[in-house]
């Protein structure tokens, strides 16, 4: 079959492609996959219970309809009575590629954002001891929130500064984007080892210590220093 512009037709309806709005711009950034950075904030790492020793990165996905954009309240998910909050620095790519060396991974980012590593950590921790794949904890509906993206043609590629998450004003997590363990072009250089990166895909680059569980009626308002703020109510 070839696929012909205008002539193609589906047998059913195709889903909308998720989008980001961008700051300064009418247009929006198309969301492809959502990859997620796991342990790379030593404290964080430490709080899990795990060796804070600097290993190669590890990734999961999210869906890329877990996205909830700016604005929209998280829906207090099923299956779960522990939803933990995990605020990330989130880097959007514009081209892509394989085995991308660190200049080609910095040259390869379109933006940034503030995100939301929402997770049912009883559900993590309860398909962790089984030795079973923990996605359905990660990826969900929602679970994925987003601010818009500021272009790096603006703020260039953030190294340093503030990343912390308030809870109902209180301040719960507490971190800076030096103390990252793998740096934004390494996270790259190395998942386009793994595969092949692709225009409009999302890292999630980890998070901070602190990470705690949500209610509904709380509100959480996560800052990274030089990128923006992202306000989200829990429902
Ligand atoms: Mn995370």
């Amino acid at each position: 079959m070839t696929k012909s512009e205008n002539s193609m037709s589906y047998v059913i309806t195709p889903a909308i492609i998720p989008c980001l709005q961008v700051r300064g711009s009418s247009n929006y950034y198309p969301v492809n996959r959502i990859f997620c950075v796991g342990r790379n904030y030593a404290k964080h790492v430490v709080e899990m219970g795990y060796d804070p020793e600097r290993e190669a990165p590890f990734f999961f996905q999210k869906s890329s309809d877990s996205i909830l954009v700016e604005g929209t309240d998280f829906v207090y998910p099923d299956k779960t009575i522990e939803v933990h909050h995990e605020v990330e620095l989130v880097v959007a790519l514009k081209t892509g590629g394989k085995n991308l060396s660190r200049a080609e991974a910095t040259s390869n980012i379109y933006g940034y954002a503030v995100g939301l590593d929402m997770t049912r950590r009883d559900l993590q921790a309860e398909l962790k001891s089984m030795g079973r794949p923990w996605e359905i904890s990660k990826s969900f509906d929602g679970s994925a929130p987003c601010s818009a993206i500021i272009q790096s043609d603006d703020i260039g590629h953030p190294t340093k500064g503030e990343i912390s998450l308030k809870k109902n004003g209180s301040l719960c997590q507490e971190g800076y984007l030096q103390q990252m363990i793998w740096k934004v072009p390494e996270i790259i250089a190395y998942l386009s080892e793994f595969c092949t990166l692709m225009p409009g895909d999302l890292i999630f680059t980890g998070t901070p210590s602190g990470v705690g569980p949500v209610q509904r009626g709380d509100n959480l308002k996560c800052t990274i220093d030089g990128v923006g703020t992202l306000d989200v109510g829990v429902v």
